[in-house]
């Protein structure tokens, strides 16, 4: 198997962040376990961060390939993906703030979910004054949305192997139908102005390049793997299967965010605390 853990160095890794890379690292088996730097987000991402995740990950145990693969190093192949998409018809571009779309969905129709991956789902507001005029070039600086209705009218059902389980104990073979599909997610943003990319179109054409065949991250995630999954066939990229893993909490059974800086790995360390226990803390 060939696994990645895939932080973004936007803050100390904490428990969950060690659990994540231990999940990785154990269902790699005898194949290989790679670090992937998630720092399309340059107004947080920082060089220190990114050292001392490294340095944490070594002090777990855990080794991988370098030099590593670092999303700020890949824009090329972003900005190829989109032109494709684009070229497909696919993309539009989306001009809205956040204060128009909850004011699009301030009246919700009944049983339409409001939420998806990421949050309000987009009322499609811009769908069709936003589309390209025939020829014209993508527009390098903008907001693009996928036309989801129409990106699975292309792919059909969509299928991955789940080996873990999602939030419902969802797990196997998972098919997903377009009309499934189009109500979870919406028309997720795949590039963001000041990135020129956004995390999934990012986390696919990535997991693609480094040939990942099993995708472990955490159950939060599993609802956007249906956009890669989506993403995947569109690009004629191969779909890895996925491994969604359970979440570490703290004592009020809240989830570790990045801001649980208490909970850092860096200071358990500083403290005399083993990676032994670090794993018998995480239930390993
Ligand atoms: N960079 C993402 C995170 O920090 C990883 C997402 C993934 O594994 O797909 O949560
Ligand atoms: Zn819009």
């Amino acid at each position: 198997m060939i696994t990645r853990f895939a932080p973004s160095p936007t803050g100390p890794l904490h428990l969950g962040h060690a659990y994540a890379a231990l999940v990785a690292w154990e269902r790699t088996g005898s194949g290989t376990f790679l670090l992937r730097i998630e720092d399309i987000d340059r107004a947080r991402a920082r060089p220190e961060w990114e050292a001392q995740i490294g340095e944490d990950l070594r002090w777990l145990g855990l080794h991988w390939p370098e030099p590593v693969m670092r999303q700020s190093d890949r824009m090329d192949a972003y900005r190829a993906a989109l032109d494709r998409l684009w070229e497909m018809g696919l993309l539009y571009r989306c001009t809205c703030r956040r204060r128009d779309i909850e004011a699009a969905l301030s009246a919700p129709q009944e049983g339409v979910p409001l939420h998806g991956p990421d949050g309000l789902i987009y009322p499609g507001t811009c769908r069709e004054t936003g589309r390209p005029a025939p020829g014209e070039p993508r527009p390098a600086d903008a907001v693009l949305r996928l036309d989801m209705a129409r990106a699975v009218a292309l792919t059909g059902p969509v299928r991955f192997v789940e080996t873990g389980a999602g939030p419902e104990g969802e797990t196997g073979e998972i098919t997903l139908t377009p009309g499934a599909i189009t109500a979870a997610t919406g028309d997720v943003i795949l590039a963001r102005r000041d990135m020129g990319t956004s995390y999934h179109l990012s986390v696919v054409v990535d997991d693609a390049a480094q040939g990942i065949t099993e995708v472990t991250r955490g159950r939060d995630l599993f609802g956007a793997t249906q956009i890669h999954v989506v993403l995947q066939k569109l690009l004629s990229l191969p779909v890895p299967q996925y491994h969604h893993h359970r979440l570490i909490r703290d004592q009020n059974g809240k989830r570790l965010a990045k801001r649980d800086d208490a909970r850092a790995l860096s200071l358990y360390r500083a403290e005399g605390v083993s990676p032994d226990e670090v794993r018998g803390m995480i239930g390993l």
